[in-house]
């Protein structure tokens, strides 16, 4: 019998009112390749389960390597949010933030981060697609922000986005790619 082998910093199996808000990351992600940019999209949920806010990759389309979907969203919340309602929200991602993100994630004092896939998974898949390392290390969320509670990666939904990673880069030819 095959085991999944994919050790998440939580539980394997998503909640099922989150299913939906991982799906949509997994959307928004698509989205964001069919517009040229990287396969990523993120959802901020309040605490009582209302979508507050969603965005998606814009790195090619803007220009600027930093407009990864969590970051954006972290902006969001601290301009629109009071701290207590960051504290009870919880940021769905395609992809697991990457350092830069995980940082203004717990810099704005948001809550949970459930995500699709994980950087690790991320890592290897841009290696078996041939391309570059980013310029950042893809650490874990965990080491960069301890204190965060983080679920995934999602068995199934993982495997989709894998293949929006790989007919992206098929089409584009290469890429820094971190969520
Ligand atoms: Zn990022």
């Amino acid at each position: 019998m095959a085991a999944t082998g994919q050790a998440g910093a939580g539980p394997a199996e998503p909640a099922p009112e989150d299913l939906p808000h991982l799906r949509r990351c997994v959307e928004l992600a698509a989205e964001a390749a069919d517009a040229g940019d990287f396969p990523f999209g993120s959802v901020l949920v309040a605490g009582d389960g209302r979508v507050l806010a969603e965005d998606r990759n814009r790195e090619n389309s803007a220009g600027d390597a930093t407009r990864h979907p969590e970051i954006d969203l972290a902006r969001w919340a601290a301009a629109n949010m009071t701290a207590d309602e960051r504290a009870a929200a919880t940021v769905f991602t395609s992809g697991e933030h990457c350092p830069m993100c995980s940082a203004a994630h717990a810099w704005v004092g948001l809550g949970r981060i459930v995500y699709v896939s994980s950087s690790e998974q991320l890592t290897a898949w841009l290696a078996e697609l041939g391309v570059t390392p980013p310029p950042v290390m893809a650490l874990p969320i965990s080491q960069v922000a301890p204190g965060l509670v983080v679920q995934g990666p999602v068995p199934g939904l993982d495997e989709q986005v894998h293949e929006l990673h790989r007919r992206f880069l098929r089409f584009s030819g290469s890429g820094p790619a971190l969520s």
